[in-house]
């Protein structure tokens, strides 16, 4: 079985930093498309992100499903969309359960659905992002559309990690 993780902020919707608001969700032009695209060659979707607005008190997990949820409902791809979903609450400084870099929620993933790492894609645009995708050992893939330049990671030169305009192309690259 394949699959991929993905980040939300900067790779699947526009980063607006602590979003709590669902009006605030705006989906990233060609991601739905991508994921239809992923889902129809057999990937298993899964959503992996850090959310340490909550750890800090900005907002509440609730807040975060909500604008989960008014991203799967933008997506049209129905629901539930994710064969799983890590939302990862701590602040940096706190005690680390599922924060990214961790590669817990991949590996836990790889166990329970019998993942096979070699078909198997961490995508996001943060260095936490590829560091959890190496820490687990899958593919790593970043994309440009958040708010860092990946190319100027050091991960990427270091691991040769491939770098897309946004996830529309990576998903554009999975071999058929
Ligand atoms: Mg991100």
């Amino acid at each position: 079985m394949k699959a991929l993780f993905l980040d939300r902020d900067g790779t699947l919707i526009v980063d607006k930093v602590y979003l709590a608001d669902p009006a605030g969700v705006e989906i990233i032009p060609g991601v739905a498309d991508g994921l239809r695209r992923a889902r129809d060659l057999g990937y298993k979707l899964f959503l992996f992100t850090n959310q340490s607005g909550i750890g800090r008190g900005y907002h509440t997990l609730d807040d975060t499903l909500r604008v989960n949820a008014r991203m799967e409902d933008l997506l049209g791809l129905g629901s539930p969309l994710f064969a799983g979903v890590c939302i990862a609450p701590e602040a940096p400084g706190q005690p680390v359960v599922y924060r990214k870099p961790s590669p817990r929620f991949i590996l836990e993933k790889i166990e329970q659905h019998r993942l096979d790492p070699a078909q198997t894609w961490m995508v996001g645009d943060s260095a936490a992002d590829l560091g959890a995708g190496l820490g687990a050992q899958v593919n790593v893939a970043a994309v440009r559309s958040g708010k860092l330049d990946p190319a100027a990671l050091p991960e990427i030169a270091a691991h040769r990690i491939p770098v897309f305009e946004d996830f529309a192309a990576f998903a554009a690259s999975l071999p058929a």
